[in-house]
């Protein structure tokens, strides 16, 4: 099947707004195997729209309209794909009470439909009418010569709300299939994710798209088959190609974030864990303790901002941050093992970095974070000097600065060894070799 995306709106095509509605559009047509073949803004003109439905209507399966609906004189989308598909719009004594009812309930002490209003309740005469749970205006499905089009308002909220309920459904049906999502989520990313992966992204079924978050990706696989199992059997084949291929980086499958996968992995261990921040903040402590449960296994965060507290609540040696700087690889690892020491965990992190936007160092650019980690049940450690600067600012810095501590602690507590981390075999190891 192939389809087109016709979004109407004189301010789509002024820049006034953002045509949110094509992209979540095409999005969906792909997961359920509609080709599309082209998406269009078009101005509130029947002219020019007369012709453009001509045009798509001549060479494609589905058209898929947004917006126009409305009461004004210029939402003429319905008069106009009516038209073109042999159809009539006749009046709906249903839905005009629906509108009449909603404009009573809004407005001080009610209000009273307009004559302009009656054109919403005008309902397709072969075709049917498509409910509308959020708004005034139903929607409208044509079909003629082996072409349907769905009519649908602008709002984003009524749009989607009428395409999971009235049309996904129906188009899945004449696909004669179900499908299947699911969500792997990797750290690193998107360009050096797909170069890997790329001829898994070329599959037509299981579909697999990529999509770029701060620090890692989600590639979202998608599968179509005749029964459900089949579906999410094929797409569990997928992921496990992709796991693979990317190795412990993808670290876990439809879960909203790190932090979830840290927490269960730690309930699962029967582990608890520890954080001693500096330049994140307690960022790491704020995501841990977002998933629930996070109690079970996460009992101390110290944000140790100043010299003075990462002395006086980790016990950091001052000699060490004035030979080192406060910025360095032996109070990174003293704040984790002084984090061990003061909480009973068995596993904490040491963050210590520069934000930015000022702070930079001889040889410690805006970026430069240790990042140290240490495990009580074996009395080692590990050490990783990151830069995270670049044309990154302060908040990207201290969020990916977050993640990869909790990669470190969900490694640590898988026995994964970190990449490009410097194993410290005990906590009495000379501060100078740590001064990386
Ligand atoms: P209304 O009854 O509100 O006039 P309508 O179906 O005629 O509904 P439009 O007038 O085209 O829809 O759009 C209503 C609002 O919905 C717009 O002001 C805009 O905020 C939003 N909207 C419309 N089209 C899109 C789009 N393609 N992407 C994102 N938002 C949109
Ligand atoms: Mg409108």
């Amino acid at each position: 099947m192939t389809a087109e995306i016709i979004c109407v709106g004189t301010e789509l095509l002024l820049g006034d707004i953002v045509n949110t509605n094509a992209q979540f559009l095409s999005r969906e047509l792909a997961e359920l195997g509609i080709s599309v073949l082209h998406q269009h803004v078009i101005g509130d003109n029947p002219g020019r729209l007369r012709d453009l439905v001509k045009e798509a209507k001549s060479r494609s399966d589905l058209l898929v309209f947004s917006g126009g609906l409305g009461p004004t004189e210029d939402d003429l989308t319905k008069e106009t794909v009516a038209e073109a598909f042999g159809d009539t719009l006749h009046f709906d004594e249903a839905e005009w009470q629906k509108i009449v009812d909603f404009f009573a309930r809004t407005g001080r002490g009610g209000r009273t439909p307009t004559a302009n209003n009656r054109k919403q309740a005008m309902v397709p005469t072969k075709g049917h009418k498509l409910p509308n749970a959020h708004g005034t205006a139903p929607g409208a499905w044509f079909e003629d010569d082996g072409c349907i089009a769905v009519l649908m308002p602008g709002v984003p909220r009524e749009m989607k709300a009428m395409w999971a309920e009235d049309i996904r459904p129906v188009l899945l049906q004449r696909q004669n299939c179900t499908i299947h999502s699911k969500t792997l989520r990797v750290l690193g990313g998107e360009s050096s994710i797909a170069s890997k992966v790329s001829p898994l992204f070329a599959s037509e079924n299981p579909t697999a798209a990529i999509y770029c978050k701060t620090g890692e990706s989600e590639i979202r696989v998608t599968a179509r088959a005749a029964t459900e199992a089949e579906a999410e059997t094929a797409c569990d084949a997928r992921i496990a190609e992709f796991r693979k291929i990317l190795g412990p980086n993808a670290y876990d499958v439809d879960v909203p974030g790190l932090e979830y996968t840290v927490v269960h992995l730690l309930q699962q261990k029967g582990l608890h864990a520890a954080t001693a921040e500096s330049c994140t903040g307690g960022l790491v402590a704020e995501k841990i303790t977002n998933v629930p449960g996070s109690s079970e296994v996460f009992g101390y965060g110290f944000v140790t901002y100043a010299e003075a507290a990462k002395a006086k609540l980790l016990g950091v040696d001052p000699t060490l941050i004035e030979q080192y700087n406060v910025v360095s690889g032996p109070v990174a690892v003293a704040m984790a093992y002084g984090a061990l020491r003061a909480s009973g965990a068995d596993l904490a992190v040491g963050i210590t970095g520069i934000a930015g936007p000022g702070g930079a160092l001889p040889g410690k650019p805006v970026g430069t974070v240790y990042l140290a980690g240490a495990d009580a049940r074996s009395g080692k450690a590990w050490l990783m000097r990151l830069e995270l600067g670049g044309y990154a600012e302060r908040s990207i810095i201290r969020t990916r600065a977050a993640l990869y501590a909790l990669d470190l602690l969900r490694r640590m507590a898988l026995d994964i060894p970190p990449e490009n981390a410097h194993p410290v075999p005990s906590k009495d190891v000379k501060p100078e070799t740590l001064d990386i």
